[in-house]
């Protein structure tokens, strides 16, 4: 099996190919673009301006917020919205706490209900 290690540096990226297998040896380089888009789309650092710019302005619950009327809850902590409290919603329209899911988003980046891609 051929390898393919991507390492990234403060300011440079390594790439290790091991190369077990000759008679394929053409096919690897072709691939090494898609790796690396790979590698990079899954290590993204997603900051609070990414969220933000994506995801739009976020509100505070208050007393007349459907969330608080019918005692929904954030689906990420469990635990009950309060007024106050700032909620984000997703473009899937699944809403949860500003905090819990802006810091599921930098992990995982999928709605946590429906699967979607947050940003
Ligand atoms: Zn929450
Ligand atoms: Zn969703």
């Amino acid at each position: 099996m051929n390898n393919i290690i991507v390492r990234e540096n403060n300011n440079s990226i390594e790439i290790e190919v091991t190369i077990l297998d000759s008679t394929n040896i053409s096919n690897i380089f072709p691939n090494i673009n898609q790796i690396l888009e790979k590698y990079f789309l899954k290590n993204k650092k997603i900051k609070d301006k990414d969220i933000n710019k994506c995801l739009g302005k976020y509100k505070r619950f208050d007393k007349k917020s459907n969330e608080i009327i019918n005692k929904d809850y954030c689906k990420i902590c469990y635990q009950d919205f309060n007024i106050k409290e700032y909620k984000r919603n997703l473009k899937c329209n699944h809403f949860f706490h500003k905090k819990c899911i802006d810091k599921w988003i930098k992990i995982k980046n999928t709605c946590p209900i429906c699967r979607d891609k947050c940003i």
